[in-house]
């Protein structure tokens, strides 16, 4: 997110800098897919990473439901107006367009360093970071920390779900047809997501099965996933490598401290159920960059400005934190009244063109939407 930050920053007659820890192409090697929303299509277009991203997967609709109950929802993009409900790209290849954007803007001081610690005061905040030369220290009137959630710590919430995703690729016997499929089970939610002419997978499950998941040879592989998604898209064959992601949500009460202020994962670190935390972060460094032009040196960075901040994104971020947590919370058990209950909701949502259309607009645009 601390690119996007500075891209957004361009023009803004700042002096801006990037520390970033990782080697430039580094980061082509995670493969985690990931769900980018039509809101967050329009950011990546405004900073001019958009076009360097090889063609992303429309998603022109979405099929959600519950293993071992009833109740299912549909959303399409027609239906609410937008050319496609989200975007799977690459965590990998994203992180390089907005690498490869920065590279080719020449106005930020990009670092390739690993900052240390982050300290506020009254005028500046200091970050202390090496970039192989041993300690070294740069000041600044506002540091943004966008370092995935471990410097910046300011009364932070936890909750571990005890789950794990697995994500690999694989190939289907029938097409995907551009559709993305979320089937909750009560070990966690497992998707099933289009990407090029494969299916990105992101299966979440208890720790210990998703390390027997990865271990599994292929064919067995395949054949869980097969009983645990079903029939609709048939046959799953060829699965790519696979790997496994913790899964916490980490939340800071409190977005700001004296001239810091964190974005991104660095402020809500969030279960990837419903895809929400990527895009969350964009608009987090969206609203940020925004919020800088329309003040004076002085006031960059002070109590004011990052109060104002921090109440602007409250509703965004409390809506996706909520959202994602409950949903998790809702569906990965395996009670029987909340499994009624929750075919009921999904029929309901089904149902009713309104709710699922703000549900959509929501998941698509945040509070703006
Ligand atoms: C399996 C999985 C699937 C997901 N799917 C989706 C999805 O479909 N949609 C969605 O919106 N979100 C999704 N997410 C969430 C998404 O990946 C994160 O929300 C997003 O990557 C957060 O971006 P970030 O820049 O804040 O942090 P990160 O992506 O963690 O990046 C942090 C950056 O900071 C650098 N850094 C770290 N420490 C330091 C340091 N000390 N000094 C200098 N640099 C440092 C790192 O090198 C890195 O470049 C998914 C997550 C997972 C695990």
């Amino acid at each position: 997110m601390g690119a996007a930050l500075a891209l957004a920053l361009r023009g803004a007659g700042l002096a801006v800098g990037l520390f970033e820890a990782r080697a430039p192409q580094a980061a082509r090697s995670d493969p985690r897919p990931v769900a980018l929303s039509h809101g967050s299509r329009l950011i990546l277009e405004r900073l001019g990473v958009w076009e360097r991203l090889e063609p992303a997967t429309p998603i022109e609709r979405i099929h959600v439901s519950q293993r071992g109950g009833f109740g299912r929802v549909e959303m399409n993009a027609s239906e609410v107006g937008l050319p496609a409900l989200g975007y799977v790209v690459d965590y990998g290849q994203l992180a390089v367009a907005l690498d490869c954007a920065l590279e080719g803007e020449g106005g930020c001081a990009v670092t390739r360093a690993t900052v240390g610690s982050v300290s506020g005061a009254a005028e500046f905040a200091v970050a202390q970071f090496d970039a192989g030369r041993g300690p070294e220290k740069a000041s600044a009137r506002l540091v943004a920390v966008a370092d995935g959630g471990t410097l910046f710590a300011e009364q932070t919430r936890t909750r571990d779900y005890r789950q794990t995703v697995v994500t690999t690729r694989v190939a289907s016997a029938i097409p995907h047809r551009n559709v993305a499929y979320e089937r909750f089970t009560p070990e966690g939610p497992l998707a099933l997501l289009p990407a090029g002419d494969r299916i990105a997978l992101v299966w979440t499950t208890t720790p210990e099965r998703a390390q027997q998941l990865c271990e599994a040879p292929e064919a067995e592989f395949l054949e869980r996933l097969q009983r645990a998604f079903g029939d609709r898209l048939g046959v799953f064959s060829q699965a790519g490598p696979r790997t496994r992601y913790p899964v916490v949500m980490k939340v800071a009460d409190r977005l700001a401290a004296p001239r810091i202020v964190a974005v991104g994962n660095a402020a809500q670190t969030l279960h990837p159920v419903a895809g929400q935390g990527l895009n969350l972060g964009l608009r987090d460094a969206w609203e940020l960059a925004e919020s800088l032009p329309r003040l004076s040196r002085d006031e960059i960075g002070g109590r004011a400005h990052l109060l104002a901040y921090a109440r602007r994104r409250r509703l965004d971020r409390g809506g996706g934190v909520n959202f994602t947590d409950a949903l998790v919370r809702l569906f990965s058990n395996d009670v029987a009244p909340l499994r009624l209950a929750r075919g009921v909701g999904l029929a309901a949502l089904g149902a009713v063109p309104p709710a699922r259309d703000f549900l959509v607009r929501r998941m698509t645009f945040g509070t703006r939407g």
